[in-house]
């Protein structure tokens, strides 16, 4: 890692976001007992040292079980929590410690897609005015310019008529029609950056797929940038071109989506690609599934962190913390035996 954060996964492609040797704990609450105690304060380590780039123009995925970090780190990003340690650059920019006007700036090039549209809609206000809400904080025209944007962005999101639709309540829309409108609330700013924290989770599986295939036009058309955060991987490759498999606030392996499922270097990545159902009765599965449940993250086994669960794991295991190592062209891995998987 150079003094600009560079590590050994930069490519040549341009970076939009960089982020360094990232963490956030979350101090757990003393009980009184504990405090006349002075006992000593205890932290979720929610995020634990992770870096990665996203290039811009690509969809970077984010996975891993509940627990694992994914969305806090989406959250780092944006700015909506306050990183423990590490730096976040956006565009070239530290924004790790912008507060104020300049972070304000910020938010219009960077939006979030959340997981349920219903909660992040406000029952009270017309769809329309929730879309053009973003518009009058970040961007400067008149009303009738305002007007005119969010019913384009509504149509390019399939929100149509977007006349008639821009005057409905959120109750007034089926689910899917909901997360479009939430779609179109976080393009109308016109972002280099969308977060989208599980954004098909909570629709109907009968429109998960148009959710899908429209969030990969828009990207195309729009040239956005994507970090996909998700648990489900059949999603993923759906729509990631590179995938994060993140394990108790670390990233176990990073790569082209391609290439790490076609051969995960990773024995977590492996159980977690065991486990997406295939529809074939005669399918046996091949890589052994974890032991046990995912740690607690207050205090994460030392080591490799997958090693009480891990099938292959050896003494070594239990001591010395895997690097992340680049075993294969843009293809890293955190296991001390990663090699026999190559
Ligand atoms: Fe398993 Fe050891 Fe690799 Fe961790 S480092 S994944 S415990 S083999």
């Amino acid at each position: 890692m150079n003094s600009n954060g560079q590590s050994p996964l930069a490519s040549k492609d341009e970076v939009l976001v960089r982020i360094v040797n990232l963490k956030k704990w979350f101090p757990v609450q003393k009980s009184f007992f504990e405090q006349t105690l002075s006992m000593k304060s205890l932290h979720v380590r929610a995020v634990d040292g992770v870096s990665f780039e996203l290039h811009r123009g690509e969809v970077l995925g984010l996975a891993g079980e509940s627990g694992s970090g994914k969305t806090t780190i989406g959250r780092l990003v944006l700015r909506l929590l306050e990183p423990t340690e590490g730096q976040i650059f956006f565009d070239g920019i530290d924004i790790t410690h912008l507060k104020g006007e300049e972070l304000r700036k910020l938010r219009r090039r960077m939006q979030v897609v959340f997981q349920d549209p219903f909660a992040s809609l406000n029952p009270r206000m017309k769809i329309g005015e929730q879309i053009a809400h973003p518009h009058s904080i970040h961007l400067k025209g008149t009303e009738s310019e305002r007007q005119a944007a969010v019913e384009e962005i509504m149509t390019q999101v399939g929100l149509t008529p977007a006349r008639q639709i821009f005057d409905k309540y959120p109750h007034q829309l089926s689910g899917g029609m909901r997360q479009r409108a939430v779609l179109a609330r976080a393009l109308v700013t016109h972002p280099d950056l969308i977060v989208a924290d599980e954004p098909i989770a909570m629709a109907d599986v009968s429109v998960r797929a148009l959710l899908l295939d429209l969030m990969v036009s828009l990207q195309r058309d729009l040239n956005l940038t994507y970090l996909f955060i998700t648990h489900d991987l059949a999603t993923a490759k759906y729509i990631c071109d590179r995938i994060g498999i993140l394990y108790l606030g670390r990233l176990a392996e990073v790569g082209d989506l391609r290439q790490v499922y076609r051969t995960p270097l990773h024995p977590y990545t492996q159980a977690l690609l065991e486990a997406v159902p295939v529809p074939d009765p005669k399918f046996r599965r091949k890589a052994p599934m974890p032991k046990g449940e995912i740690p607690n993250p207050i205090n994460p086994p030392p080591g490799c962190r997958f090693h009480p669960r891990c099938t292959f794991a050896q003494d070594i295991c239990s001591v010395d913390v895997p690097e992340l190592r680049e075993l294969r062209s843009g293809h890293s891995v955190a296991c001390h035996f990663a090699e026999q998987f190559l």
